[in-house]
């Protein structure tokens, strides 16, 4: 199954997509795509259901995350190693983890926006795990089998807030809109095999990453067993896994995204996302002048 949420932001409504690619309304059926409608037993009861006598959604609906209400959204860095190579650091002996702060999510075609003060925004396709039954100190065996599905995420960067001064990556990483997942959540049993699935990115039409899962450092399956040794995988929480090599950042010289830049990704089966980056132009208040950078 390929699941959808449309609708306006913060207001999406649960789809499926058929078999001509329409989106049908899931809102029948459930209240939403998230959380413990992602348990193996309600991905086996919408399976049953008829999705051609599901009613038709019309017109061109903004296109949501795939997931909602998103627990935890969990990143793996430096986790290709041709990648670790162009930002100049290790194949790490261990998975490197770190959070991407939930507000950052957004659809897969909403505009990108660069913070204020960001010099350095990027880019990364990576391969998004959505957890579907709970997973506690699982073994590598059995790990896939906590997998909901699949999906397409830009894992967006700001390599200064991350990697400069005191280098904080969850601080890099979780700019509203730094977080676009979908089009669609691919259920597991549609992606034979996540270690084989070609990824790619364009800017401005030119392609700058050309990658295969195959060559992950650590797999699905070992990142899932892993992380469930030091937490407790929910419904609905997120693991983004990494990105091939290709990142502005390891350009020579570094390229970085500035306002009217075209983004184009996608993986193999899982679908395609294209933003739009702009300026914040947004009304909050200045940020007091007091907070320590
Ligand atoms: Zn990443």
């Amino acid at each position: 199954m390929k699941l959808i949420r449309y609708g306006l932001s913060g207001q999406e409504n649960p789809g499926i997509i058929d078999s001509n690619g329409d989106i049908r309304d899931l809102r029948g059926e459930i209240t939403d795509i998230s959380g413990e409608t992602l348990l193996p037993s309600s991905l086996d009861r919408l399976r049953k259901v008829d999705i051609g006598s599901l009613p038709r959604v019309t017109g061109n609906p903004r296109i949501g995350a795939c997931v909602g209400r998103v627990g935890k959204f969990i990143c793996i860095g430096l986790n290709y190693s041709d990648h670790a190579a162009e930002a100049g650091m290790k194949v790490p002996a261990e998975p490197v983890i770190f959070m991407k702060a939930t507000s950052a999510v957004c659809g897969p075609n909403d505009d990108v926006v660069i913070p204020r003060g960001s010099q350095k925004t990027d880019w990364e396709v990576e391969l998004g795990v959505v957890i579907g039954a709970p997973a506690k100190y699982v073994s590598p065996e059995n790990a896939l089998s906590h997998v909901a599905g699949y999906c397409v995420i830009n894992d967006v960067s700001e390599r200064a807030f991350q990697l400069e001064g005191t280098g904080q990556w969850t601080k890099g990483k979780s700019a509203d809109t730094f977080g676009p997942i979908g089009p669609w959540l691919v259920t597991a049993d549609e992606v034979a095999d996540p270690q084989n699935l070609d990824m790619w990115l364009e800017v401005n039409g030119r392609r700058f990453q050309s990658g295969n899962t195959r060559t992950m450092v650590f797999g699905v399956a070992h990142l899932i067993s892993y992380l469930s040794q030091y937490m407790s995988l929910q419904p609905g929480d997120i693991i983004s896994t990494g990105t091939p090599p290709g990142v502005g950042m390891g350009q020579r010289p570094p390229i970085y995204l500035s306002a009217g830049d075209s983004i184009v990704l996608g993986i193999q089966g899982l679908g395609v996302q294209r933003q739009t980056v702009v300026a914040d132009n947004s009304q909050y208040p200045t940020p007091n002048k007091e907070i320590r950078r």
